[in-house]
């Protein structure tokens, strides 16, 4: 890729700052490339671009839309590998994760959207009323660097089919594979202005970006400190917020299910991207007197999985984590786990590897109330909790600040209740395998509105209501 500057209305474009940001190899700490890093005058002129675009896309037809979507579909699957490259080398994914994740996933969300709108009542009767949906406007786009490609994706596909267009402001730790997104789109040879993309720093360029008057919807996905905040940048003129926020999710055994099942969907989800997913199961709750069978279940996975080495190779499961302030972060929540009495099972000694490398760590005798079973750590560690009761068990589980997702090991009948009463925004039971289609969101401070599919599209389109 020789460019790395901004896609503004069509054209690579050099910030007026005159000022470059580093992006670093996680493995290695090596400065891998330099991006704009942009100001408040180069955001001015994306929203600019974008807001002149909306009148005429919006008054295209959905199929007309689609049609342009689908050379950004096959534009994607060309770059598929240079995509795998990237994220490999910016965030520390281990190759085969982002083989068989990252890019497929971004790839198969983004054809679900698009057969979706071709499902999607845009217009309906309603008492003898016209009903049409279109967009809103400006959509400003602001991601987080875990999963650098769908986050994105998940936003502009949604967003531009329902008639917006849109400003993307990429995470600082993730911008190359956000430039290759761009580079899809300037191939796909989309009307200029419609999409944009612009890197620079969240607190300077995404605060701005937020409050600017221009734009009608924030979609947001990253901490729930900084999602609170856009609360007040979307009160002036009413915005739209979509939210996807973090999470602190429980994997739940119940008596009688699949104790490897319960392991496995729990280390995996700690494992796998360093634990650095938003929907990750980083509490495990078991029975009581089923503690020490788990545990020795534990171990042995741990000894046969925990693969730790250069995201490039293809052994390795666990890489770096994205950056040094995550790897500071992740270490302090250790600390503070053994500080608050919790026991450390697994791990969580030094490693002997340059990069931002954290050994995972699992704890037991973690009482739910502790820091590392409140807050979302974000890397690889699972705290093991146990429970007397099921009526305990399901007060511990949503016992939560968070609401993002769930997991229920057990006989089914008793699981699916299980189930029901999690205050999360989906939840899995046994082995389902997930959709992409299927609505995707927080309850409680996890977000606000839902990605994926028909309801995706939704939370991008304003309603009209004609009576003639
Ligand atoms: P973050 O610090 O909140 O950053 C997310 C994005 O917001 C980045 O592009 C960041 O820019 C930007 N940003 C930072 N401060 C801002 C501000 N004041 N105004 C506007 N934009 C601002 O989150 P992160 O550390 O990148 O990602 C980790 C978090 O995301 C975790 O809490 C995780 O749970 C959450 N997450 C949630 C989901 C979900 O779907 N629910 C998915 C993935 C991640 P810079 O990169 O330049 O700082
Ligand atoms: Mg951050």
């Amino acid at each position: 890729m020789e460019n790395y500057r901004n896609f503004i209305n069509g054209e690579w474009i050099a910030s007026s700052s005159q000022e470059l940001m580093p992006v670093i190899n996680p493995a290695t700490e090596e400065v891998i490339n330099h991006v704009q890093k942009s100001n408040q005058e180069d955001v001015d002129q994306a929203v600019a671009a974008a807001k002149a675009a909306f009148p005429d896309w919006n008054a295209l037809s959905v199929d007309q839309r689609l049609n342009y979507l689908e050379k950004v579909y096959d534009g994607l699957k060309k770059y598929a590998d240079l995509l795998v490259k990237t994220t490999v080398l910016e965030l520390g994914a281990s190759v085969n994760f982002a083989k068989d994740n990252h890019i497929p996933m971004a790839i198969k969300e983004m054809r679900e959207y698009m057969d979706s709108a071709k499902d999607f009542d845009f217009e309906e009767e309603i008492d003898g009323a016209r009903v049409i949906k279109e967009g809103f406007g400006v959509v400003a786009c602001i991601t987080p660097w875990n999963y650098p490609l769908n986050q994105i994706q998940r936003k502009v596909t949604p967003a531009l089919i329902a008639g917006n267009t849109v400003v993307v402001k990429p995470a600082s730790n993730t911008p190359l594979t956000a430039l290759v997104y761009a580079k899809v789109f300037e191939e796909a040879d989309l009307p200029h202005g419609v999409f944009n993309l612009v890197t620079g720093s969240g607190s300077e360029v995404g605060d701005y970006l937020a409050g600017h008057p221009d734009v009608a919807v924030i979609s947001f996905t990253g901490s729930t400190e900084v999602g609170r905040g856009l609360y007040e940048k979307a009160a002036p003129n009413i915005k739209k917020l979509i939210l996807e926020l973090g999470g602190k999710s429980v994997m739940l055994y119940l008596a009688g299910g699949d104790k490897d099942l319960a392991v496995k969907k729990s280390m995996d989800s700690i494992l796998n991207n360093q634990g650095q997913t938003c929907s990750a199961f980083t509490r495990l709750l078991v029975p009581e007197a089923e503690l020490e069978e788990f545990k020795e279940l534990i171990e042995a996975y741990y000894q046969d999985h925990v693969k730790i080495g250069m995201p490039g190779d293809g052994e390795t499961m666990v890489g770096p984590m994205v950056s040094a302030q995550q790897k500071e972060t992740v270490l302090d929540y250790i600390q503070k786990g053994i500080d608050e009495g919790a026991e450390l099972f697994l791990g969580g000694q030094d490693i002997d590897h340059s990069g931002f490398y954290v050994q995972p760590t699992v704890f037991t005798q973690v009482d739910n109330q502790m820091t590392i079973a409140q807050e979302e750590i974000f890397g690889p560690v699972l705290c093991v909790l146990t429970y007397k009761d099921e009526e305990e068990a399901l007060a511990i589980a949503n016992d939560s600040a968070y609401g993002l997702s769930g997991y229920v090991v057990g006989p089914k009948e008793k699981a699916v209740a299980m189930a029901e009463q999690l205050r999360t925004g989906n939840v899995f039971v046994n082995h389902a395998s997930g959709s992409s289609r299927a609505p995707f969101g927080g309850y409680k401070e996890s977000g606000l509105g839902r990605e994926k599919g028909p309801y995706g599209i939704a939370d991008y389109l304003e309603i009209k209501t004609i009576f003639a």
